[in-house]
């Protein structure tokens, strides 16, 4: 079924150590010959994710144990996947920071602090999260939630350059991690939410120089075009495109083909979402929801294959790329595969973006198949709210049937596995879009969105959210296995050669899965929600399972109530390294969350009150959670002793006094009546929460 594992790409990134010892190194920072580590982002160049080493395998797995913890020095979510060269852990924490470990130990080497202003936080949509690190050279490679990206000295931590590689005035972000390739280390951004126009970056890694910069959607007509296929991109987009933005970031997903010489990037949503607002009268609006295949030295466009063309759901086809060799119909195919967010799992050919197949991996209702000849989703007309003007319930929703949480690919099974979930939301229209610098810009209506709070038809929908592991086989073009999770985002995914899977889920808990058929073999309760990927690495001979806790990212700061469901959150992040035989305690931790209970007591008339509704799931709930109910991430406002004071509550919403941590002044946006209106409705809520035994 599938054709020899690549092995050129293998070796990438997983160097077998032939030294004893790294001259110039401290004793700490020593590998063992033979060590496997984890040197770059997808554990190889072709992203798979899936480590060669087999001394924790299904046989004695269960053996595994806690060998040590490291703290991170922040409670918000740890996407990120650690980096281990040469006996030395490097990983980004939450705020953009970066942390180097003895691998052995989780001794703290150094913490290198990117002093992102608070103020950034505004404009992350899904958290001040970071997905890690690059290394090349001795220097380690960090992007910055305020848009920098800065070279560490790897031995020290200190600082070696810092360029700045977006328009601070614009609203972008970047949470990726960087990749190098031939000298260059490449970054995107963030950002469609709120109205930016996506790009990548490739940088010199010794200096720090711009080498090329690749636009993703095409800017004002009457400008010169960056790239001649800009030209032709121009020609799928309608209207006043470049003045919203367009959106198209890439966020997060690339890859590596040396033997093509081809970096694959993952292109995100529209902005605004809704395509009525931002290409009137249609298009396919390249190059939005793509995958785009450039030449590493110059940023060259090859080709790209679209997979929800003039997208309106924030079906972003960022999520993880991973190249592989198989064996379909009897030839041995170069591929690409990708399970983007909207549903259907593709198969490329990598030389030339030719689509092999693409089937669905979730419940799907906006397309009902995808034309193998054209390469073009059938889509549902109804699903087409832009146009209709109707609300339409789909599924999956902007969180997608799969975000950006890694999958993993092992060669020896075939199987792709998959971090799914359930999670249908309603698009509706919005009437009166007028757009924010202090808000997302979609053009959908997140207040007629919000979770009803009618007991029964709340109950239906915190019901209906569901969370997979699904064993996928891109040959067979179908699901081999699945395990069911109560609640949506959970970990991403590592495969080893032991035959194990392993991956962490929101309710607090690492487990190891079998790779053949998806039996539990072994599960550590981690008192935190994961979200992030383990990885695998050997050291001084020993192999070690790792893995960042720490609840976070857009769900729980969105989906208010739905994510609190089967989550455990409120704690600093931290590393946990396994290791079989090894039995340490997890350390005690005190909730990071300190929220001091008061008396709830609502004022105002219900007008108000509705108007504070409106006004909250506009400019509040993004962060603060749908309806007013935290997703354990953030301070729950219903018990916020701020909310009972109309001063101290003024003081941070239209004074910016927690600024420092994230929350800034809204007073741009926000007059004090509308503050008020605002409290009022938190008021409410606290009350109606309070009566009901609801969280
Ligand atoms: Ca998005």
């Amino acid at each position: 079924m599938v054709g020899e594992a690549p092995v050129p790409l293998l070796i990438q990134g997983m160097v077998v150590h032939r030294l004893l010892m790294i001259a110039g190194l401290a004793a700490a920072q020593m590998a063992l010959a033979a060590d496997v580590e984890w040197q770059v982002h997808g554990g190889n160049a072709a992203e798979m994710r899936h480590s060669p080493l087999t001394q924790v395998n299904t046989r004695n797995v269960g053996d595994l144990g806690l060998a040590w913890a490291a703290d991170f020095d922040s409670a918000r979510g740890q996407e990120a996947t650690p980096l281990v060269v040469d006996g030395v852990i490097y990983s980004s924490s939450s705020w953009s920071n970066v942390y180097a470990f003895d691998a052995r130990s989780g001794r703290r080497l150094w913490k290198f602090d990117a002093r992102v202003p608070g103020e950034a936080a505004v404009h992350a949509c899904c958290d001040v999260v970071n997905r890690g690190v690059a290394y090349s050279n001795g220097r380690i490679f960090v992007g910055t939630l305020d848009g920098r990206l800065i070279a560490l000295n790897a031995r020290t931590g200190k600082a070696i350059w810092s360029v700045m590689t977006v328009d601070p005035i614009q609203p972008y972000t970047v949470t990726g991690a960087p990749r190098i390739i031939k000298g260059k280390v490449l970054i995107g951004n963030g950002g469609a939410e709120f109205g930016v126009r996506g790009y990548v970056s490739a940088y010199d890694t010794a200096t720090g120089k711009l080498v090329w910069r690749f636009y993703t959607v095409p800017g004002n007509p009457t400008d010169p075009a960056e790239a001649p296929v800009l030209r032709r991109a121009a020609q799928t987009w309608n209207g006043e495109w470049w003045k919203a933005g367009g959106g198209g970031t890439v966020w997060d997903s690339m890859a590596y083909d040396p033997q093509l010489d081809l970096l694959y990037i993952g292109v995100g949503n529209g902005s605004p979402w809704n395509q009525r607002l931002r290409s009137p009268g249609g298009g396919d609006n390249l190059f939005l929801s793509s995958i785009v295949a450039l030449r590493p030295e110059t940023g060259t466009y090859v080709w790209h294959y679209q997979t929800t063309p003039g997208e309106m759901w924030d079906y972003t086809a960022t999520q993880h790329i991973i190249l592989a060799d198989l064996v379909i119909g009897g030839v041995k195919r170069h591929v690409l595969m990708q399970a983007p967010k909207n549903g259907f799992f593709y198969v490329l050919d990598r030389a030339d973006g030719k689509l092999l197949s693409a089937d669905a991996y979730s419940k799907i209702n906006w397309a009902s198949g995808v034309d193998l000849d054209t390469g073009r989703p059938r889509m549902n007309p109804e699903a087409n709210y832009a146009v209709s003007g109707k609300p339409w319930l789909a599924s999956p929703g902007p969180l997608g049937a799969h975000n950006w949480h890694p999958m993993s690919f092992d060669p020896q099974t075939g199987l792709v596995f998959i971090p799914t979930f359930e999670l249908a939301f309603p698009y509706v229209p919005d009437e009166h879009f007028q757009r924010s610098n202090m808000a997302v810009n979609l053009g959908v209506d997140l207040n007629a969105a919000s979770l009803p709070q009618e007991p029964q038809a709340k109950s239906a929908v915190l019901e209906s959210v569901r969370g997979h592991l699904i064993a996928w086989d891109p040959v067979g073009k179908k699901k081999v296995w699945d395990v069911v999770y109560p609640a949506a985002w959970n970990g991403g995914v590592l495969s080893t050669a032991g035959g194990v899977v392993f991956q962490g889920d929101a309710g607090g808990h690492i487990s190891a899965y079998q790779a053949s058929d998806g039996v539990k073999l072994w599960s550590f309760n981690t008192e935190e929600g994961i979200v992030a990927p383990p990885i695998a690495y050997s050291a001084n001979g020993e192999q070690y399972i790792l893995v960042a806790a720490g609840w976070g990212g857009v769900y729980p700061l969105l989906t208010g109530e739905i994510a609190l469901k089967s989550s455990r959150a409120g704690h600093v992040g931290r590393l946990l390294a396994f290791k079989l035989g090894a039995r340490s305690e997890l350390p005690k931790q005190s909730n990071a969350t300190v929220t001091r209970a008061v008396e709830p007591k609502s004022f105002g008339d219900e007008a108000t009150v509705q108007r504070g509704k409106g006004l909250y799931q506009r400019f509040c709930g993004g962060c603060h959670g749908d309806a007013a109910v935290s997703g354990g991430v953030l301070p729950d406002l219903r018990r916020s002793s701020y909310a009972s004071s109309g001063a101290a509550w003024n003081n941070i919403v239209l004074e910016g006094a927690l600024r420092e941590r994230g929350m800034v002044s809204f007073s741009a946006e926000l007059s004090r009546e509308d503050s008020e209106a605002v409290r009022a409705y938190v008021a409410m809520r606290a009350v109606e929460s309070s009566a009901s035994t609801a969280h």
